[in-house]
């Protein structure tokens, strides 16, 4: 059964907006707070106090990490302005050398490269970053089940993760607002969430990095780069390699909703006792039978919270092995605003490119 729900109407950045001005101060701060992912400050204290505790030095830098910082983008964006030509900034691209490998707070670009060989990524960066204002509609990049909503402060703010059937997953992080329930079912193209500026890493470095989506693709517990992988690649009818929007790709609107049942429920049984962090392995424990959701934040947790598992079962499999079929993503974006993407390698122009 397909669910169909209405696409957001509401006018969301304006509402951001208005959330920062004209408010008793008390309010705003609140709302920008919200904005940034932080629903209280218990919440920000024990984030805050778990991210020292257990990743001790915290965020490494080194010269190469100027290069983060691209006023040319953020500042219009953070403006609520969109590139007159429909095409999103790439911000970053998935670091071929160490992506994939684990989670860490180095944020270098000393070995990084991303798959043309190019320096537009960071060390161990594991997904896509495009560039796009607060508020902005976040796309199914292929058919599937929303299998994963988690609003954590400390790991990307609030993010939601579809299953494409065959082990491939999306995952869209830093969101706003999420707009479809757990084991929802979308077809390619359908709203998932409101684009944000959630999570830790974005609190830190507003307003120098540009708000921008964290889009992750997975294959059986590992991410991958969507640009350079066999199982999971842009569609981009011209051969460019760049992704389109779903609006170039009409033939694909029909297609079928993968059967996206197949996790191996004794594979998630053994490894969840595994666990060497107690509260870790109690949240997982706590979520009783739903397993597709389990296994998804699961595979995220043995990726990005390392220090928490035996090295043994990095990259343990969770799901059937299937075919193997290549799953054909669209960029994960609104059509409304966004016809494709293009890599931000250069400097911005400030006239006659923003809208
Ligand atoms: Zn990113």
């Amino acid at each position: 059964m397909t669910m169909s729900y209405e696409k957001n109407i509401e006018a969301a950045p304006n509402e951001i907006h208005e959330a920062m001005r004209g408010q008793p101060i008390g309010g705003a701060i609140k709302n920008v707070a919200n904005m940034f992912g932080i629903r209280s400050s218990t919440q920000l204290f024990s984030d805050l106090g778990s991210a020292l505790r257990r990743q001790g030095a915290g965020f490494q830098f080194g010269v190469s990490s100027l290069g983060f910082i691209r006023p040319d983008i953020s500042i219009p964006t953070y403006q609520g302005k969109r590139p007159i030509h429909g095409l999103a900034p790439i911000y970053h691209c998935f670091d071929e050398v160490g992506g994939g490998k684990g989670y860490s707070q180095r944020v270098t670009r000393k070995t990084s490269r991303d798959f043309r060989g190019k320096g537009l990524t960071y060390d161990e960066h594991d997904g896509v970053d495009f560039v796009c204002p607060v508020g902005t509609e976040l796309v199914a990049a292929a058919p599937g089940t929303v299998v994963m909503i988690r609003d954590t402060w400390l790991r990307g703010g609030l993010t939601v993760a579809l299953d494409h059937g065959d082990g491939v997953l999306t995952q869209y992080t830093h969101c706003w607002k999420a707009k479809v329930h757990l084991g929802q079912k979308v077809k390619r193209g359908d709203v998932v969430a409101l684009s944000g500026v959630s999570g830790m890493d974005m609190t830190i470095f507003c307003p120098w990095i540009p708000p921008h989506i964290h889009f992750m693709v997975w294959e059986n517990g590992v991410p991958l780069d969507p640009f350079n992988s066999d199982n999971s690649t842009w569609y981009s009818p011209d051969g460019s390699g760049m992704p389109v929007s779903v609006a170039a790709t009409e033939a694909f609107r029909e297609e079928l909703i993968p059967d996206t049942s197949a996790v191996d429920i004794q594979a998630i049984n053994d490894v969840i006792p595994q666990c060497i962090d107690d509260a870790v392995r109690d949240q997982l424990q706590a979520l009783d039978g739903q397993y597709e959701y389990i296994a998804a934040l699961l595979e995220d947790s043995l990726h990005h919270d390392k220090w928490a598992w035996p090295e043994a079962l990095r990259g343990v499999s969770l799901r059937g092995k299937k075919g193997g079929e290549t799953r054909q993503l669209t960029l994960p974006l609104s059509s409304n605003f966004y016809r494709g993407a293009f890599f931000a390698d250069k400097k911005i122009p400030k006239h006659n490119f923003w809208a």
